[in-house]
């Protein structure tokens, strides 16, 4: 006797003994059930049942077994009874308030004294099935994006080989998909950020990031260099295991070249800057170029050239008093008046450092240009511009500047340097004296 007699014979005693009502709650080991006629009518039902479908028992037997199956399930039910099928298979139930409930179902065929009945046992799998929706839904949402997306996705091997590439990437780097079995990451990666990429992906795969982004150049199959922004995440297997890479890659060229464009282009503006930005006077490069180039005219000409530096007195005082914003007016207003009196066409005004001004004036002996800085001192002084004395006796109370002067006619024993360098020194010789003043020698 096999197994499935068993079975039958076992069934066909508890039924008899018991009637079909309580046949079915007997069988403690089915969890849901019902019992139907050859005709298909409910015979009986376990209690798990009638929970599961919300009948009462009283209303479910005698009621056709397809009254409780979902319109669009009824004829499987009809089939399995039908075909005599005794494989599980799905179905979903139409509970007594109209919600459906999917199921799996086991069919059993039995007889009780050569009558036919069938035994139908359901497990609840409606959560488990939308679970699997979730699933397929989410999987068909990722397949969307894999291959219609906008960024280009690759799923690339531990080892560096391509596993699966999406059509953008195609279109990004240039190359067919069938075309990238042959490729490796370095292959497509600028040999100038082949070491830093690297690196990271070295990192990746010895457990010390899970991830990174990164700006890198990609070199296009027909030898065209792009920007990318790459985006590098390891996925692991249940045991945590690195199992492959996913790399998102952004085509970010258009910015990039931009970018690259607008720094060139604010470099070369510095660069060509002749102007300090302050006080709208010559600035500090502009005034070594004319050193040199004067400087060398001069030395052909055997010309004197004169070099005149003025620095503020206590203009740290000023600032601490007043603020740094006035203080830049003060050297704004400095500048100027500076300017409209070395007003010759080859004289050169220029901010020196901070609070420092230089005029370079050729053609000029050292009683000249004296006589100019001396012009220059008085100017400032004049202006009458309110210094902070807070009481400082050694303090005047207005703005002034010591002025240090120095000229040469260049030869090939001397230098530009010696003549900046006398200057300095006289400067400080007239800080020494006691400010506001011009020190020539
Ligand atoms: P001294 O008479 O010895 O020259 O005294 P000082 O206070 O002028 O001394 P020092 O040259 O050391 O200080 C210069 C000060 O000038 C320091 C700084 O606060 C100020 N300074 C330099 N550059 C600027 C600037 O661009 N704007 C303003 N507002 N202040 C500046
Ligand atoms: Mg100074
Ligand atoms: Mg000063």
């Amino acid at each position: 006797m096999d197994e499935r007699n068993k079975l039958e014979v076992f069934l066909e005693t508890l039924f008899l003994e018991h009637g079909p009502e309580e046949f079915v709650e007997n069988l403690s080991f089915l969890m849901g059930a019902f019992v139907v006629s050859k005709d298909g009518i409910v015979l009986g039902a376990s209690e798990a049942f009638l929970k599961m479908v919300a009948y009462e028992r009283d209303t479910l037997c005698g009621m056709q077994a397809v009254q409780l199956v979902l319109d669009r399930h009824k004829y499987r039910l009809t089939e399995i009874f039908a075909k005599n099928h005794t494989e599980p298979f799905r179905i979903d139930l139409l509970s007594r308030d109209g919600s459906p409930l999917h199921t799996r179902v086991s069919p059993h065929l039995f007889y009780v004294q050569n009558e036919e009945y069938r035994l139908a046992e359901f497990i609840d799998i409606t959560e488990t099935q939308t679970a699997e929706v979730d699933l397929v839904r989410s999987e068909e949402k990722f397949k969307a994006i894999f291959s219609h997306g906008a960024v280009g996705i690759a799923r690339i091997g531990l080892s560096g080989k391509w596993l699966e590439v999406n059509e953008k990437l195609c279109e990004i780097l240039g190359y067919a998909e069938e075309e990238f079995d042959a490729l490796s990451f370095a292959d497509v990666t600028h040999p100038a950020d082949l070491a830093k990429d690297t690196a990271l992906i070295m990192e990746t795969l010895a457990n010390k990031r899970d991830s990174y982004t990164l700006e890198k150049r990609y070199v296009r199959k027909n030898g065209e260099i792009i920007w990318g922004r790459l985006s590098i995440s390891l996925i692991r297997d249940s045991q945590s295991k690195p199992s492959y890479i996913v790399a998102l890659i952004e085509d970010i060229s258009d910015l990039k070249f931009a970018e690259i464009e607008m720094r060139e282009l604010n470099e070369k503006l510095e660069r060509y800057s002749f102007i300090d930005g302050l006080t709208k006077i010559t600035n500090r490069r502009m005034l070594d170029d004319s050193i040199a180039k004067e400087w060398n005219r001069s030395l052909r000409a055997k010309t004197a050239l004169a070099f005149i530096m003025i620095d503020l007195d206590h203009f740290k005082n000023y600032n601490d008093h007043y603020g740094h914003p006035q203080g830049d007016e003060c050297l704004i207003r400095i500048a100027t008046i500076l300017n409209n009196i070395a007003n010759r066409s080859s004289d050169v005004v220029a901010r020196y450092g901070g609070e420092e001004f230089a005029i370079l004036a050729p053609h000029s002996n050292i009683e000249q240009a004296a006589r100019l800085a001396e012009i220059c001192r008085a100017a400032i002084e004049a202006e009458r511009i309110p210094q902070a004395t807070t009481g400082d006796t050694h303090l005047l109370d207005i703005v002034t500047v010591s002025i240090g002067v120095s000229s040469l006619v260049p030869s090939e024993t001397n230098s530009a340097a010696e003549l900046i360098e006398a200057a300095d020194r006289r400067l400080y010789k007239a800080k020494d004296a006691g400010r506001n003043r011009v020190c020539s020698n």
